[in-house]
């Protein structure tokens, strides 16, 4: 996702332009459409950032290994420093760590790496297809959510079949709450 930002940096400190952006965006391996408003702002020193990006990626259900797409609001504020004086040419000299965002030679700003590291850190770890995911059968790997196996060992164990009725019951008890609600 890039933004030529030539003309904005030779514009004085505190000029804003929005953007409205929609374009495909290669995160984690997949392409995903990305799509929301860019507002940038001359600094002193560069360029601020400040992104309300809509998109969805593919993820893993951690409990049935089903692929879904995860849909994700990413709020990006990032300042992007540039490495090419705009009017003289000359290279300049970065702030602070090396890894902070840079204007490339070009004067474009690409916004590209910090919505990959946004949708890292929103991507939950455990991600689930839905909140009741039933998951996989133990014994035969099938995917419950598609329904039941012909698989009895949670029926064999009298113990276990008693803590299903539990769970169960305790399931129904949720439910019924949020219906009042
Ligand atoms: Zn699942
Ligand atoms: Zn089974």
């Amino acid at each position: 996702m890039r933004i030529n930002v030539s003309q904005q940096l030779k514009s004085s400190i505190g000029s804003v332009r929005n953007y409205e952006v929609s374009e495909a965006v290669s995160i984690a391996g997949g392409d995903s459409m990305v799509e929301g408003k860019v507002v940038l702002v001359r600094t002193d020193q560069g360029i601020l950032a400040e992104a309300t990006l809509h998109t969805e990626v593919e993820v893993t259900c951690s409990r049935c290994l089903s692929l879904f797409n995860y849909p994700l609001t990413l709020n990006i504020e990032e300042e992007y420093f540039p490495v090419r004086d705009v009017v003289s040419g000359i290279s300049l000299s970065l702030p602070g760590e090396s890894g902070c965002f840079t204007i490339d030679e070009r004067h474009v700003l690409d916004l590209t790496e910090a919505i990959c590291q946004y949708v890292l850190l929103a991507v939950p770890m455990k991600p689930l297809c839905r909140e009741d995911c039933a998951g996989l059968c133990p014994t035969c790997g099938h995917n419950l959510n598609r329904g039941p196996c012909d698989c009895l060992p949670q029926e064999a164990d009298p113990h276990r079949s008693e803590l299903g009725k539990l769970a169960l019951a305790s399931d129904i008890l949720v439910a019924e709450q949020k219906g009042v609600e």
